[in-house]
């Protein structure tokens, strides 16, 4: 299904999902058209394991993204990939984890579809299922949670999202880009009528060797993302199922950590 690149051929477009940074779990798929392409275009999230397995003759553009600081707008991204692929290029648009979680991919298929671009999607293993993979963490279990839910947790559009009773009894919520307002996310949840003593666990670099995992209770969660310097990227997972988790246990404070002990026999 893939091709080689030939300039007598017509260009296409791959939205290509990385993976969450473990270059061993790239698919199959987009381990080949990386080898293939004519150009990768692709973000910070894609770890450094999986950009050196990109050939040194393929042409490589970062469009590298950070926090409210975009080095460049999604609309020039689409720009971008619409007028290399019109070039006859096979290009690979390579991005963190899956394109159509949390990733504009939809937004660049929207783009591919406008211009008449022909378009592909690989996906790719996206963080929750690869953070909860890394630290042992069932996102359903049979006796803690028969739904999950993910959400994006950054600061534009927080207060309007409407997160009510995707968290709590049987359910598990995974939230993307919710570091920096890890304490108004507990504060929402907490006001929605989620329990304070739910467990929460926190994932560093998730499947890479610098990963960690770090657990908690709810009403902790902006405390322990201050502690313990939790740096980008990190998932938070909120629910029963996080007790599950290999996780180093960091309740802040004795009181705390008399409670979790308590929450701990019910599990
Ligand atoms: N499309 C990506 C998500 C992009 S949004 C996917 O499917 O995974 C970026 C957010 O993903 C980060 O802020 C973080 O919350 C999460 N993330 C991505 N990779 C991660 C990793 N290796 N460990 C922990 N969280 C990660």
């Amino acid at each position: 299904m893939e091709n080689a690149p030939s300039s007598s051929q017509p260009g296409k477009l791959w939205l290509v999902g990385a993976g969450p940074g473990d270059p061993d779990l790239l698919t199959l798929r987009a381990a080949r058209l990386l080898a293939s392409a004519d150009l990768v275009v692709h973000d910070g999230l894609v770890g450094d394991g999986v950009l050196a397995l990109i050939p040194p003759h393929v042409a490589r553009i970062s469009v590298a993204k950070q926090r409210s600081r975009h080095t460049m707008k999604q609309d020039a991204i689409n720009a971008l990939l619409v007028r290399e692929t019109l070039s006859g290029k096979q290009v690979v648009r390579l991005k963190g984890g899956d394109p159509f979680i949390f990733g504009r991919g939809g937004e660049e298929l929207d783009a591919a579809r406008e211009a008449g671009v022909a378009c592909e999607v690989v996906p790719g293993i996206t963080a929750a299922a690869g953070c909860a993979a890394q630290a042992g963490l069932p996102l359903t279990h049979r006796e803690d949670a028969s739904a999950v839910s993910f959400v994006a947790g950054q600061c534009k559009d927080l207060s309007d999202q409407d997160w009510s009773g995707l968290a709590g009894h049987g359910r598990t919520l995974v939230i993307y880009m919710g570091l920096a307002t890890a304490s108004a996310i507990a504060d929402k949840l907490i006001a929605d009528g989620v329990s304070p003593d739910l467990p929460v666990a926190v994932v560093e670099r998730g499947t890479t060797k610098d990963a960690r995992v770090l657990r908690t209770l709810l009403t902790d969660l902006g405390d322990l993302v201050i502690r313990e310097r939790v740096a980008s990227p990190a998932l938070i997972i909120v629910g029963k199922v996080a007790a599950r988790a290999d996780a180093l246990d960091c309740l802040g404070t004795p009181a705390l950590a008399h409670v979790a002990k308590e929450i701990s026999c019910d599990f």
